[in-house]
């Protein structure tokens, strides 16, 4: 019996766990509760019932069991007092007084003065336990068919209560539009847990999608500047608290606006992609990496924007190891990189701060390592420098001059000098050299070796040189109109106007306005521009050569200096730098190559102009190696307009209208 009622409590706990663990806990707490107290509370009933049918079973016995030869007379010596245990299950029975006789346990019936009527307390229990049978049996069928049907009642409810969750859930897992195998469209427990674990499943995957959309660059999927900084700042904060260093390296790519331009924008996406991916590959083999929590975002290197990347290294052991990052990273973007069927090749410039010697807080460290690239951009690109105090000086004058040029440009504060170029012989004017000045209303005169790599790097050379060549044809007009019909004006420009002009048409246009004829313009382009000159710049150059412009390579000697090529170059002038003028006196090196130039220059049929003669002995050695044409201090320094006007007419009118130029002697007496 008390089996039967243990494995009905078993029955009813398993069933519990069941369902406790096929919701997950979810829906079936409460239901679990009250399960239990009811089941209690059966279970006592049932017990209670059971025990009073016992007792009232017991109490009937003894009379039934007198007939029978089951009752014995004993004398009372041979009678022993129960056990403690014993005497405690005679008072739960109800038993009339009871004793051990031969060890085992006898009920008393009747007592006379020696002699005791008694009767096996076993015997008794049996046969009462016989007696309840039926009706205990008849009360487990009524209990286990309650069960059944609460099971089946309880089954049906649940049914019915998680169809409308089962659809809902399926609803969702349909809405993420995926074909889910875990959907099986039937509303049980079993198929329930599979979708909410199935759900649970993909709002994680979805969770960490979202977060690297919100935390990465959507093109290369590094971290994004926000949350760069953001990681930079805890990181800089456990830095100072373990006393360590850190270090911070800016990487910026060379000459990758080019590749945007010649190959196009999808193109340069896929650049991108390729050095994020070099860059990730280098923080892996460094062990620079990190990770946070169960993100998949790599937190040390991060896509600034453009082609501007930084690389966080957390614990510097030595300002060597930064360096070492370094030359990784230039070597790795040296390399090849393949396109389809197209190979170009980048290079990279970085700048490395230092946590906390160049700076303590994040924005101050990539602000650092930025002047630190742009120095290593100016030092010649594909190079690391590492931040020092005098470079954010420079970088200071270097952002005032751009903000202050922008200014300046817009309300004209600019202004030309010319320079003119002799003939050694005549002293007759060639041409008149014109050379940009900046009128600062507080710095004065500002020469264009400073200002012009400036208006370069932020391609404010493109309205300024828009203004130079305007200006210099309206002046060279007046004096063409005025009697120089056979003196030009020479306009230096920069790599930035070739590669964004429409080079002939540009040049034809501001001819056109200032009603100059193109044969009495001449452009000087430096000898680096020719290196990757495009055939369509050639074309262009030619294009204004047959028109009469002529074309002359300027600081001849110092750029690529390749005697092959120049060979091919759609140039009429080379002007030799004036370094070869200045050493050729005292350095025989340089003597040997000034003779060199100048006779290839005239195997090539090229016009010569000597620049930067500042001696008499200068011009004597120069006239010896036959050149014809000069330029530098010794003849004029570069003047103002009005101050060449003056000298110009100084021969008079005749002059002018007979030579068609005016002439210009060397200052011999005042410089010796
Ligand atoms: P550049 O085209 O080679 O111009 C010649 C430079 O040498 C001028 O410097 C001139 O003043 C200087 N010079 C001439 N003779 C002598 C001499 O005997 N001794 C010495 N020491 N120097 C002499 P400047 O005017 O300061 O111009 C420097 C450079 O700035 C120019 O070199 C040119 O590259 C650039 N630049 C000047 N004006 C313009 C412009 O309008 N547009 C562009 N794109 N660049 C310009
Ligand atoms: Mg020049
Ligand atoms: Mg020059």
């Amino acid at each position: 019996m008390f089996l039967l009622v243990l494995l009905w409590i078993v029955f009813e706990l398993i069933r519990d766990i069941y369902y406790s663990f096929s919701l997950s806990g979810l829906v079936m707490e409460s239901h679990q509760a009250s399960t239990w107290k009811l089941n209690t509370l059966f279970v006592s009933v049932f017990l209670l019932l059971v025990y009073l049918l016992l007792i009232t079973s017991m109490a009937k016995n003894p009379a039934k069991l007198s007939d029978n030869n089951e009752i014995i007379t004993v004398n009372k010596t041979e009678l022993v007092n129960l056990t403690r245990f014993d005497k405690l299950m005679s008072t739960v029975l109800l038993m009339p007084k009871s004793y051990l006789y031969q060890g085992e346990i006898f009920i008393t019936l009747e007592e006379k003065a020696t002699e005791i009527r008694v009767l096996p307390f076993e015997n008794l229990l049996i046969s009462s336990f016989i007696d309840i049978a039926i009706p205990v049996t008849a009360l487990l069928l009524m209990a286990l068919t309650s069960v059944v049907v609460n099971a089946l009642y309880y089954h049906k409810n649940m049914i019915k209560k998680i169809t409308p969750l089962c659809h809902k859930v399926d609803g969702i897992i349909s809405t993420y539009q995926l074909d889910s195998s875990v959907n099986e469209n039937s509303a049980n427990l079993h198929s329930l847990t599979n979708s909410l674990n199935y759900l649970q499943k993909i709002s994680e995957e979805y969770q960490l999608k979202a977060e690297e959309y919100n935390f990465c660059d959507k093109l290369t999927k590094l971290v994004d500047r926000y949350h760069f900084l953001d990681h930079i700042n805890k990181q800089l904060i456990i830095s100072k608290k373990k006393g360590i260093k850190s270090a911070l390296l800016f990487i910026d790519l060379d000459g990758f606006k080019s590749v945007n331009d010649s190959y196009g924008h999808s193109f340069g996406d896929e650049v991108l992609i390729q050095v994020a991916e070099r860059l990730k590959s280098i923080v892996r083999r460094k062990k620079l990496n990190f990770k946070q929590d169960d993100s998949v975002l790599e937190y040390n290197l991060s896509r600034l924007g453009g082609d501007e990347f930084t690389m966080f290294i957390r614990e510097l052991e030595s300002p060597e190891q930064s360096i070492g990052v370094a030359i990784d990273v230039l070597k790795e973007l040296e390399r090849d990189f393949i396109l389809g069927t197209k190979i170009i090749k980048i290079s990279a410039s970085i700048g490395i701060a230092i946590y906390p010697d160049s700076a303590a807080t994040p924005y101050a460290l990539i602000q650092m390592a930025d002047v630190a690239m742009y120095r290593a951009k100016t030092d010649g690109r594909g190079v690391y420098r590492i931040y020092s105090p005098e470079m954010g000086a420079s970088m200071r004058r270097y952002h005032y001059l751009l903000d202050e040029m922008r200014a300046a440009i817009d309300s004209k504060n600019f202004f030309l000098t010319f320079q003119p170029v002799i003939d050694i012989d005549d002293y007759g004017i060639i041409y008149f050299e014109a050379l940009v000045r900046w009128q600062h209303p507080v710095e004065g005169t500002i020469t264009p070796d400073e200002f012009i790599p400036i208006a370069e790097s932020s391609n404010l050379i493109l309205e300024l040189g828009d203004w130079i060549l305007d200006e210099a044809c309206r002046q060279m007009s007046a004096w063409y109109n005025a009697g120089m019909r056979n003196a030009r004006i020479s306009v230096n420009l920069s790599a930035i106007q070739l590669k964004h002009k429409p080079l002939d048409d540009w040049i034809f246009e501001s001819l056109e306005k200032a009603g100059l004829p193109p044969r009495s313009l001449m452009l000087e382009i430096t000898e680096s521009c020719f290196i990757d000159a495009s055939d369509k710049l050639f074309t262009m150059l030619e294009n204004l050569r047959a028109k009469g412009v002529l074309i002359a390579i300027d600081d001849f000697g110092t750029g690529f200096s390749s005697l092959s090529i120049l060979a091919n170059l759609p140039v009429d002038v080379l002007k030799i730098d004036k370094i070869f003028v200045s050493e050729a006196m005292n350095n025989s090196k340089y003597n040997k190559i000034l003779h060199s130039i100048v006779d290839m220059a005239k195997k090539l049929d090229l016009n010569i102009v000597a620049e930067g003669i500042e001696q008499v002995e200068q011009l004597e050695m120069l006239r010896s190696l036959g050149v014809q044409h000069i330029q530098g201090f010794l003849v004029s320094r570069p003047q103002r307009s009005n101050y060449v006007g003056k000298k110009i007419f100084e021969q008079g009118v005749n002059h002018m209208a007979h030579t068609g130029t005016s002439q210009w002697a060397p200052q011999v007496n005042d410089l010796n």
